[in-house]
C-alpha cells in the first residue's frame, strides 16, 4: 500500500534540492503534488511532467513563500484545482552567511522573510481547509544549525531556530483538531545550497558526521514521508533530527 495514496500535499521550493526530493518521494507513495518554487520556470516544469507519471495529479506555482497575499492565493488556487489540502512541506529557504560583524540589515531581514515568515504566511493560509477537514500534517523544514547555531550564520540559525518555537506552538494549538506540525532538521545536505561552500568547509562538515557522509535530499523525503502520513499519526510539536548522528 502507498502511504499518501489520495492525500494532496503542499511542497515550496521544489524546484531543486531538498522540496524536488520531497515532491518525488511523495508522489511515488501516491501523493498529489502542488509545489511552489520562486524563479526555476524550466526546472518546475520539468518537474510537473516527471511528477504525472507517477499517475498522480501535479502542478507547480510561481509564488513568494515570504508574500503573506501570495500564500493566500496560492492555498485558494490548490483547493479550486485539487479539492483539499492535507499536507503541508513548508521546504522554501535560503542562505545569506556573514559573520555577524558584515551581516548586513538586509540579509537579516531577507532571510528571517523567506525562512521564518513563510512559515506563518503558509500556516495561516491552510489553516481553514484543514480545520474545516479536521485532519492535516505540516511539515516545517529547519536544520541542526537552527538546534545548535553556526558562525557565520546568525541570521539563518535565527530563523531556523524561529521555525521550531512557531511549530511546537502550533501543534499545541490544532492538536485538538487532529491537525499534527513537525519539524524537520536535516544535517548537511548535498545540494545546491551547499554547493556554494568552501571545500575545507565540506570536509570539516563530513568529518564530524558520525555516518561519515553528506546526506542526500532521499533522506530527507523518507522522514519527511513519515511525518506526512497516517504512520506518525501519534507525532506532533517533534524535532526529528535528519543528520547522519551529528546531534546527538
Ligand atoms: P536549494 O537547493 O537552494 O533550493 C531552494 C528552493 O527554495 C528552490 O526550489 C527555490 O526556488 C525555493 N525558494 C527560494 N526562495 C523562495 C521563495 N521566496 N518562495 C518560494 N520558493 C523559494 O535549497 P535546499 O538545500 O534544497 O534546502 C531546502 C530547505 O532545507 C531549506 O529550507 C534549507 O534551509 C533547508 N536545509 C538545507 C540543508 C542543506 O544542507 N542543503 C541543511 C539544513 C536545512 P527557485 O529554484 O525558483 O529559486
Amino acid at each position: 500500500m502507498k502511504l499518501l495514496e489520495g492525500k494532496t500535499a503542499i511542497i515550496t521550493g521544489a524546484s531543486r534540492g531538498i522540496g524536488k526530493g520531497i515532491a518525488l518521494t511523495f508522489a511515488k507513495q501516491g501523493a498529489n503534488i502542488a509545489f511552489t518554487y520562486l524563479s526555476s520556470e524550466e526546472k518546475a516544469k520539468a518537474l510537473e511532467e516527471e511528477l504525472s507519471a507517477f499517475g498522480i495529479k501535479a502542478k507547480g506555482f510561481k509564488s513568494d513563500a515570504s508574500k503573506f497575499e501570495a500564500a493566500q492565493d496560492l492555498a485558494g488556487q490548490v483547493m479550486e484545482n485539487f479539492g483539499s489540502i492535507d499536507i503541508l512541506v513548508n521546504n522554501a529557504g535560503i542562505t545569506k552567511d556573514n559573520l555577524l560583524m558584515r551581516m548586513s540589515e538586509e540579509d537579516f531581514d531577507t532571510v528571517m522573510e523567506v525562512n521564518m515568515k513563510s512559515i506563518f504566511n503558509l500556516t495561516k493560509a491552510v489553516l481553514r481547509p484543514m480545520l474545516k477537514q479536521r485532519s492535516g500534517s505540516i511539515i516545517n523544514m529547519s536544520s541542526v544549525v537552527g538546534v545548535k547555531g553556526n558562525a557565520g550564520q546568525a541570521n539563518y540559525s535565527a530563523s531556523k531556530a524561529g521555525i521550531i518555537g512557531f511549530s511546537k506552538s502550533t501543534a499545541l494549538e490544532l492538536g485538538s483538531r487532529n491537525i499534527r506540525c513537525n519539524v524537520v532538521a536535516p544535517g548537511f545536505i548535498e545540494t545546491e545550497m551547499t554547493a556554494k561552500l568552501d571545500e575545507n568547509i565540506v570536509k570539516g562538515w563530513t568529518d564530524s558526521i558520525p555516518l561519515k557522509r553528506g546526506g542526500t535530499p532521499e533522506d530527507i523525503a523518507n522522514a519527511t514521508v513519515f511525518l506526512a502520513s497516517d504512520m506518525s499519526a501519534y507525532i506532533s510539536g517533534q524535532v526529528l533530527n535528519v543528520c547522519g548522528g551529528m546531534l546527538t
